[in-house]
C-alpha cells in the first residue's frame, strides 16, 4: 500500500478522457509486464504502450516541486525513492521492448493524449510491419524450386 499512489486521480480523469475522445482504447492501472509487480496508468497492450501520469509533487517535477519546510529530510527521501521507481520502471519496460510517456500533472490533458496517441498509433504501425512480413497473404504457392533446405536455388526465394 503506497499512500502517494492512489489511482483516478485528477489528471489521470483528464487524461483518461482525453485519450477516449480522440477514439483510444486502452487498459486502466494494470501491469505491462505480467511477471512484474509494477502498474502503469494507462497501458496500451498491442502498441506496447505505457502511460504514467505523475504528479508534480511526488515525482519531483523541475518545475513545480517545492520541497516542505518541516520534515524536509524526510520528503527529500521520500521523493528520491519515488524518482528510483520511476527510473527503474522506465528501464524494466524498455528492456521488454515497451515504451514509457511520462505526463504530467501540470500538462494539458488534450496536448498530452494527442502526444501518446501517435506514439501509439506508431507503434500499431511499427508492429502491423512486423506481422505482415511475418506471414503474408496472398502470396504464389511456392514454388518447387525453392529447397532452401540443401541450401539450393536460393535465388527463387520471393523477396520480401
Ligand atoms: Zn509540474
Amino acid at each position: 500500500m503506497q499512500g502517494n499512489r492512489s489511482r483516478d486521480t485528477r489528471p489521470e480523469l483528464a487524461l483518461r478522457r482525453a485519450l477516449h475522445a480522440l477514439g483510444l482504447r486502452y487498459r486502466v492501472c494494470t501491469r505491462p509486464l505480467p511477471n512484474v509487480r509494477r502498474t502503469a496508468d494507462v497501458v496500451f497492450p498491442s502498441a506496447r504502450v505505457a502511460v504514467e501520469v505523475r504528479g508534480c509533487f511526488w515525482h519531483g517535477c523541475v518545475d513545480h516541486y517545492k520541497q516542505p519546510r518541516t520534515n524536509s529530510g524526510y520528503w527529500a527521501n521520500k521523493i528520491q525513492q519515488n524518482l528510483r521507481r520511476d527510473e527503474d520502471l522506465a528501464r524494466t519496460l524498455q528492456d521488454a521492448g515497451w515504451a514509457l510517456e511520462v505526463v504530467w500533472e501540470h500538462e494539458d490533458a488534450t496536448t498530452a493524449a494527442v502526444r501518446v496517441a501517435a506514439i501509439v498509433h506508431e507503434r500499431r504501425i511499427a508492429a502491423r510491419r512486423v506481422s505482415s512480413t511475418r506471414n503474408q497473404p496472398g502470396k504464389a504457392p511456392r514454388s518447387g524450386t525453392e529447397t532452401s533446405a540443401n541450401g539450393l536455388h536460393e535465388r527463387e526465394r520471393p523477396s520480401m
